[in-house]
Protein backbone atom coordinates (compact mmCIF):
# COMPACT_ATOMS: atom_id res chain seq x y z
CA UNK A 1 0.00 0.00 0.00
CA UNK A 2 2.53 2.62 1.19
CA UNK A 3 4.50 1.99 -2.11
CA UNK A 4 1.35 2.85 -3.62
CA UNK A 5 1.12 5.87 -1.98
CA UNK A 6 4.56 7.12 -2.96
CA UNK A 7 3.62 6.47 -6.48
CA UNK A 8 0.49 8.21 -6.81
CA UNK A 9 2.31 11.29 -5.18
CA UNK A 10 2.79 14.13 -7.92
CA UNK A 11 5.74 16.53 -8.38
CA UNK A 12 4.90 18.78 -6.12
CA UNK A 13 4.53 16.24 -3.26
CA UNK A 14 7.81 15.43 -3.51
CA UNK A 15 9.03 19.14 -3.64
CA UNK A 16 7.42 19.36 -0.41
CA UNK A 17 8.59 16.60 1.28
CA UNK A 18 12.46 17.23 -0.12
CA UNK A 19 12.12 20.90 1.35
CA UNK A 20 11.17 19.42 4.70
CA UNK A 21 13.86 16.91 5.13
CA UNK A 22 16.59 19.66 4.38
CA UNK A 23 14.93 22.12 6.66
CA UNK A 24 15.15 19.37 9.71
CA UNK A 25 18.57 18.64 8.75
CA UNK A 26 19.70 22.17 8.84
CA UNK A 27 17.93 22.70 12.73
CA UNK A 28 19.65 19.66 13.95
CA UNK A 29 23.02 20.79 13.19
CA UNK A 30 22.29 24.56 13.90
CA UNK A 31 25.52 25.41 15.92
CA UNK A 32 25.37 27.51 19.14
CA UNK A 33 26.39 31.24 18.24
CA UNK A 34 30.53 31.83 19.06
CA UNK A 35 31.22 33.83 21.91
CA UNK A 36 32.82 37.19 21.24
CA UNK A 37 36.33 37.16 20.71
CA UNK A 38 36.90 39.31 24.31
CA UNK A 39 35.33 36.68 26.26
CA UNK A 40 37.38 33.90 23.79
CA UNK A 41 40.77 35.78 24.56
CA UNK A 42 39.45 35.07 28.84
CA UNK A 43 38.42 31.17 28.47
CA UNK A 44 40.62 30.27 25.21
CA UNK A 45 42.92 28.05 28.18
CA UNK A 46 40.09 26.93 30.50
CA UNK A 47 37.09 25.09 29.92
CA UNK A 48 34.02 26.88 30.47
CA UNK A 49 32.65 24.47 33.43
CA UNK A 50 36.15 24.15 35.09
CA UNK A 51 36.23 27.94 34.95
CA UNK A 52 32.91 28.68 37.40
CA UNK A 53 34.84 26.87 39.86
CA UNK A 54 38.29 28.72 39.35
CA UNK A 55 38.66 31.14 42.26
CA UNK A 56 39.87 34.66 40.84
CA UNK A 57 43.18 35.29 41.37
CA UNK A 58 43.93 38.12 43.33
CA UNK A 59 47.52 39.03 41.47
CA UNK A 60 46.77 38.86 37.63
CA UNK A 61 49.91 38.63 35.65
CA UNK A 62 51.18 41.77 34.20
CA UNK A 63 49.96 42.33 30.55
CA UNK A 64 50.57 45.64 29.32
CA UNK A 65 46.88 47.37 28.69
CA UNK A 66 48.53 48.89 25.53
CA UNK A 67 52.38 48.68 24.75
CA UNK A 68 54.27 50.83 23.29
CA UNK A 69 53.83 51.87 19.36
CA UNK A 70 57.40 52.57 19.17
CA UNK A 71 60.33 51.81 20.55
CA UNK A 72 63.81 53.84 20.26
CA UNK A 73 67.13 52.87 21.44
CA UNK A 74 69.21 55.97 21.61
CA UNK A 75 73.17 55.29 22.18
CA UNK A 76 75.54 58.31 22.73
CA UNK A 77 79.12 56.38 22.95
CA UNK A 78 81.25 56.99 25.46
CA UNK A 79 78.70 58.58 27.92
CA UNK A 80 79.84 58.28 32.06
CA UNK A 81 76.99 58.98 34.03
CA UNK A 82 78.90 62.07 35.88
CA UNK A 83 79.48 63.84 32.53
CA UNK A 84 75.51 64.07 32.94
CA UNK A 85 76.01 65.55 36.02
CA UNK A 86 78.35 68.26 34.83
CA UNK A 87 77.52 68.96 31.76
CA UNK A 88 74.05 71.12 30.82
CA UNK A 89 72.03 68.12 28.95
CA UNK A 90 67.82 69.71 29.93
CA UNK A 91 66.84 67.35 27.20
CA UNK A 92 67.92 64.40 29.07
CA UNK A 93 66.72 65.76 32.58
CA UNK A 94 63.57 66.32 30.93
CA UNK A 95 63.80 62.47 30.13
CA UNK A 96 64.92 61.09 33.26
CA UNK A 97 62.90 63.06 35.62
CA UNK A 98 60.25 62.34 33.82
CA UNK A 99 61.28 58.61 33.91
CA UNK A 100 62.76 55.72 35.36
CA UNK A 101 67.28 55.79 35.45
CA UNK A 102 69.98 54.12 37.12
CA UNK A 103 73.25 55.67 37.00
CA UNK A 104 75.12 52.68 37.79
CA UNK A 105 74.44 50.75 35.23
CA UNK A 106 77.39 47.88 33.85
CA UNK A 107 78.17 47.24 30.65
CA UNK A 108 80.34 44.27 29.29
CA UNK A 109 83.81 44.31 31.29
CA UNK A 110 85.05 44.29 27.56
CA UNK A 111 84.03 47.94 27.74
CA UNK A 112 84.23 48.28 23.84
CA UNK A 113 81.09 49.60 20.94
CA UNK A 114 80.65 46.24 19.61
CA UNK A 115 80.97 43.63 22.14
CA UNK A 116 78.56 46.12 24.57
CA UNK A 117 75.71 46.90 21.35
CA UNK A 118 75.66 42.98 20.92
CA UNK A 119 74.80 42.15 24.38
CA UNK A 120 72.57 45.15 24.52
CA UNK A 121 70.72 43.89 21.34
CA UNK A 122 70.71 40.33 22.03
CA UNK A 123 70.45 40.10 25.68
CA UNK A 124 73.35 37.84 26.31
CA UNK A 125 76.95 38.12 27.88
CA UNK A 126 80.14 38.56 25.37
CA UNK A 127 80.73 34.83 26.54
CA UNK A 128 77.31 33.90 25.39
CA UNK A 129 77.59 35.77 22.19
CA UNK A 130 81.05 35.74 21.21
CA UNK A 131 81.36 38.49 20.12
CA UNK A 132 84.80 40.13 20.87
CA UNK A 133 86.22 42.41 18.29
CA UNK A 134 85.43 45.97 17.73
CA UNK A 135 86.20 46.21 14.01
CA UNK A 136 84.37 45.08 10.65
CA UNK A 137 85.46 42.31 9.53
CA UNK A 138 83.29 40.44 6.84
CA UNK A 139 85.00 37.26 7.19
CA UNK A 140 83.41 36.84 10.50
CA UNK A 141 80.24 37.16 9.23
CA UNK A 142 76.97 38.43 11.02
CA UNK A 143 76.07 38.26 14.59
CA UNK A 144 74.95 34.46 15.17
CA UNK A 145 72.56 34.83 18.39
CA UNK A 146 69.48 35.66 18.12
CA UNK A 147 69.05 39.47 18.65
CA UNK A 148 65.85 41.71 20.01
CA UNK A 149 65.66 42.62 16.27
CA UNK A 150 65.11 39.42 14.96
CA UNK A 151 62.13 38.80 17.57
CA UNK A 152 60.62 41.87 17.60
CA UNK A 153 60.66 41.69 13.18
CA UNK A 154 59.21 37.84 13.55
CA UNK A 155 56.27 39.49 15.63
CA UNK A 156 55.74 41.73 12.39
CA UNK A 157 57.21 44.81 13.31
CA UNK A 158 59.15 47.07 11.71
CA UNK A 159 62.81 47.94 12.29
CA UNK A 160 65.78 50.44 11.27
CA UNK A 161 69.20 50.74 12.56
CA UNK A 162 71.10 54.32 12.02
CA UNK A 163 74.90 53.98 13.13
CA UNK A 164 78.27 55.92 12.81
CA UNK A 165 80.49 53.14 13.31
CA UNK A 166 80.78 50.64 10.37
CA UNK A 167 82.15 47.40 13.08
CA UNK A 168 77.53 47.62 13.68
CA UNK A 169 77.15 46.49 10.59
CA UNK A 170 77.75 43.03 12.27
CA UNK A 171 74.54 43.12 13.54
CA UNK A 172 72.72 43.94 10.37
CA UNK A 173 70.54 41.11 10.08
CA UNK A 174 68.14 40.68 6.92
CA UNK A 175 66.29 38.46 9.85
CA UNK A 176 65.34 41.41 12.10
CA UNK A 177 66.70 44.39 10.20
CA UNK A 178 64.49 46.47 6.86
CA UNK A 179 66.92 49.35 7.15
CA UNK A 180 70.32 49.71 8.01
CA UNK A 181 72.78 52.84 7.45
CA UNK A 182 75.97 53.83 8.59
CA UNK A 183 74.49 57.45 8.25
CA UNK A 184 77.59 59.39 9.35
CA UNK A 185 80.57 59.70 12.26
CA UNK A 186 79.12 62.39 13.48
CA UNK A 187 75.95 63.12 15.50
CA UNK A 188 74.04 65.54 14.14
CA UNK A 189 74.31 64.06 10.72
CA UNK A 190 72.80 60.57 11.75
CA UNK A 191 70.32 62.10 13.53
CA UNK A 192 68.89 63.95 10.98
CA UNK A 193 69.13 60.96 8.67
CA UNK A 194 67.22 58.98 10.81
CA UNK A 195 64.65 61.97 11.33
CA UNK A 196 64.29 61.66 7.80
CA UNK A 197 63.67 58.45 7.02
CA UNK A 198 61.32 57.76 10.44
CA UNK A 199 59.18 60.88 8.97
CA UNK A 200 58.52 58.67 5.77
CA UNK A 201 58.46 55.06 7.13
CA UNK A 202 57.82 54.72 11.08
CA UNK A 203 59.29 52.04 11.60
CA UNK A 204 58.64 50.26 15.13
CA UNK A 205 62.19 49.41 16.45
CA UNK A 206 64.81 52.24 15.81
CA UNK A 207 68.49 52.44 17.14
CA UNK A 208 70.40 55.69 17.22
CA UNK A 209 73.42 55.76 17.83
CA UNK A 210 75.81 58.75 18.33
CA UNK A 211 79.34 58.58 18.23
CA UNK A 212 80.75 61.98 18.94
CA UNK A 213 81.04 61.66 22.92
CA UNK A 214 83.29 59.03 22.66
CA UNK A 215 85.51 60.70 19.69
CA UNK A 216 85.92 63.87 21.39
CA UNK A 217 87.09 61.92 24.17
CA UNK A 218 89.90 59.70 22.59
CA UNK A 219 91.28 63.33 21.12
CA UNK A 220 91.25 65.14 24.43
CA UNK A 221 90.26 62.78 27.58
CA UNK A 222 87.57 61.63 29.35
CA UNK A 223 85.29 64.30 30.78
CA UNK A 224 87.15 67.56 29.43
CA UNK A 225 85.49 70.57 29.14
CA UNK A 226 85.64 69.52 24.51
CA UNK A 227 83.84 66.06 25.61
CA UNK A 228 80.96 68.02 28.00
CA UNK A 229 80.22 70.32 24.96
CA UNK A 230 79.73 67.27 22.86
CA UNK A 231 77.29 65.74 25.60
CA UNK A 232 75.28 69.02 24.96
CA UNK A 233 75.84 69.05 21.48
CA UNK A 234 73.79 65.30 21.94
CA UNK A 235 71.02 66.71 24.11
CA UNK A 236 70.29 68.99 21.61
CA UNK A 237 70.49 66.15 19.21
CA UNK A 238 67.74 64.40 21.11
CA UNK A 239 65.73 67.48 21.66
CA UNK A 240 65.69 67.38 18.16
CA UNK A 241 64.48 64.16 17.96
CA UNK A 242 61.75 64.76 20.74
CA UNK A 243 60.19 67.21 18.58
CA UNK A 244 60.19 65.34 15.94
CA UNK A 245 58.10 62.24 17.82
CA UNK A 246 55.80 65.26 18.85
CA UNK A 247 55.23 66.76 15.71
CA UNK A 248 54.81 63.18 14.24
CA UNK A 249 51.90 62.88 16.81
CA UNK A 250 53.75 59.37 18.15
CA UNK A 251 55.40 60.56 21.26
CA UNK A 252 52.72 59.40 23.80
CA UNK A 253 52.80 55.69 21.62
CA UNK A 254 56.84 55.60 22.19
CA UNK A 255 59.44 53.89 24.79
CA UNK A 256 62.69 55.57 24.43
CA UNK A 257 65.64 53.48 25.85
CA UNK A 258 68.64 56.19 26.41
CA UNK A 259 71.63 54.74 27.13
CA UNK A 260 75.82 54.25 26.44
CA UNK A 261 77.67 51.33 25.66
CA UNK A 262 80.91 52.44 27.79
CA UNK A 263 82.50 55.06 29.86
CA UNK A 264 86.26 55.87 29.38
CA UNK A 265 89.27 57.67 31.21
CA UNK A 266 92.24 59.03 30.39
CA UNK A 267 91.81 58.45 26.21
CA UNK A 268 90.62 55.08 26.55
CA UNK A 269 88.58 52.78 27.30
CA UNK A 270 87.94 49.06 27.03
CA UNK A 271 89.26 47.67 30.55
CA UNK A 272 86.34 46.81 33.36
CA UNK A 273 87.78 50.07 34.86
CA UNK A 274 84.16 51.08 36.86
CA UNK A 275 85.26 54.03 34.52
CA UNK A 276 84.89 52.38 31.51
CA UNK A 277 82.05 50.53 32.57
CA UNK A 278 79.50 52.63 34.54
CA UNK A 279 76.60 53.97 32.08
CA UNK A 280 73.78 55.53 31.98
CA UNK A 281 70.18 53.72 32.01
CA UNK A 282 66.95 55.81 31.36
CA UNK A 283 63.53 54.53 30.12
CA UNK A 284 61.16 57.30 29.58
CA UNK A 285 57.26 56.46 27.61
CA UNK A 286 54.30 54.33 27.45
CA UNK A 287 53.78 51.82 30.91
CA UNK A 288 56.88 53.57 32.79
CA UNK A 289 57.20 55.07 35.93
CA UNK A 290 58.19 58.76 36.33
CA UNK A 291 61.01 60.08 38.37
CA UNK A 292 61.73 56.69 39.89
CA UNK A 293 65.73 56.07 40.48
CA UNK A 294 66.33 52.32 40.26
CA UNK A 295 67.40 50.47 42.86
CA UNK A 296 67.94 46.68 41.43
CA UNK A 297 71.83 46.17 39.71
CA UNK A 298 71.44 46.88 35.77
CA UNK A 299 73.55 45.37 33.11
CA UNK A 300 73.39 46.39 29.62
CA UNK A 301 72.09 42.84 28.81
CA UNK A 302 69.29 43.46 30.55
CA UNK A 303 67.92 46.50 27.86
CA UNK A 304 66.49 43.47 25.49
CA UNK A 305 64.77 41.67 27.63
CA UNK A 306 63.15 44.66 28.96
CA UNK A 307 62.15 46.23 25.73
CA UNK A 308 60.78 42.49 24.96
CA UNK A 309 58.78 42.52 28.48
CA UNK A 310 57.41 46.23 27.88
CA UNK A 311 56.08 45.26 24.25
CA UNK A 312 54.62 42.06 25.38
CA UNK A 313 56.57 39.95 23.69
CA UNK A 314 58.31 37.20 26.60
CA UNK A 315 58.69 34.26 25.07
CA UNK A 316 62.80 34.06 24.08
CA UNK A 317 63.20 36.40 27.40
CA UNK A 318 63.99 33.14 29.64
CA UNK A 319 66.89 31.85 27.30
CA UNK A 320 68.88 35.62 27.88
CA UNK A 321 71.37 36.00 30.31
CA UNK A 322 69.86 39.35 30.96
CA UNK A 323 66.15 39.95 33.26
CA UNK A 324 63.63 42.41 32.63
CA UNK A 325 64.04 45.82 34.64
CA UNK A 326 60.45 44.98 36.06
CA UNK A 327 60.68 48.33 38.69
CA UNK A 328 60.94 50.43 35.84
CA UNK A 329 56.73 49.76 35.00
CA UNK A 330 53.88 51.41 36.48
CA UNK A 331 51.69 47.99 36.31
CA UNK A 332 54.47 45.16 38.09
CA UNK A 333 52.91 43.19 40.20
ZN1 LIG B 1 85.96 54.71 21.80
Amino acid sequence: MEAMVFFSMSRAEWVLILFAILWLALATSQRPTPPPVSSLAETSQIPASEKENTPKPTVLPRMPESPPHYVFIILIEGLRPDALQEAQTPVIRSLWQNGTYTWTAQTTPLSLTLPAVTSLLTGLTVEHHGVDWNTWDPDRGLVRARTLFDLVHAAGLSTALFVGKKELAHLNKPTGVDYFEVAGDEDHQIMQKAIAYLELHKPQLVFIHLPSVDEVGHATHWMSKQQLQAVEKADAEIGHFLEFLDQAGIKDQSLILLTSDHGGHGKLHGSADPRDRTIPWILWGVGVQKNHEITASVYIWDSAPTILHALGLTNAISTMDGKPVREAFVSSP
